[in-house]
């Protein structure tokens, strides 16, 4: 039998790439509207797990499924850590990956290469139906480049380089064996099938 799983997101990106993921564990994975209907979570955390936890919980509140959830960003050492949480809306509220890309290289301007040094991360969070939770973190370590590099991928691809290529240069099974968000789903399945023998062991 078939369990469901609420996606706290309305992203069909996110869908799919979940899906891909847990459909041959016998999950079916769903929109979080379709389940509690809509709902907006302000992410007001300081760190992804926080805000991983925040939108995953805000779901499970509603409906008392398991529900899973992810939170990602860039942090950048020569900008303290920024954009980290605020990756998505770096460049303001109506703020679009162009124009998060552009302030990006803005406030790297004046840094050197060998100062440009990066990491992607991604964070998720899982909800089980006992209201238990848990996280899988992965993390890409890369540096900005200084100008956007590559057609293909999405979001800061462009500009985030790990050894001689961009994220956008590279082909989705290259990124993905490498990527944060690669690394964080492989110990999501890890850490979910545990739970799920631990449970069985009961
Ligand atoms: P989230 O949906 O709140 O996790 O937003 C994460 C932010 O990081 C968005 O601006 C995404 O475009 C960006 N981001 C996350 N993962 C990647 C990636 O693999 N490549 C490029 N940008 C990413």
């Amino acid at each position: 039998m078939s369990r469901e799983v609420v996606l706290a997101s309305g992203n069909a990106g996110k869908l799919r790439e979940f899906e891909e993921i847990l459909n041959p564990l016998g999950y079916t994975v769903v929109f979080q509207k379709d389940v509690v209907g809509p709902l907006e979570v302000e992410e007001t955390g300081d760190t992804f797990e926080e805000n991983a936890l925040l939108k995953a919980q805000a779901v499970f509140d509603r409906c008392g499924k398991m529900v899973i959830s992810d939170d990602s960003g860039v942090v950048v050492d020569a900008l303290g850590g920024a954009p980290g949480v605020h990756t998505a809306r770096y460049a303001g509220p109506e703020a679009d990956n162009e124009k998060n890309i552009d302030k990006l290289l803005y406030e790297l301007r004046d840094v050197p290469e060998d100062k440009r040094t990066a990491r992607f991360v991604s964070v998720v969070c899982c909800i089980l139906p006992d209201g238990s939770h848990f996280f899988a973190r992965g993390e890409c370590e890369g540096r900005i480049g200084f100008e956007r590099r590559g057609q293909g991928g999405f979001g800061y691809d462009p500009v985030f380089l790990v050894g001689d290529k961009s994220y956008a240069e590279m082909s989705d099974e290259e990124k993905n064996a490498i990527s944060h968000r690669g690394k964080a789903s492989r110990l999501f399945v890890k850490l979910l099938k545990e739970r799920e023998k631990q449970h069985a062991d009961q």
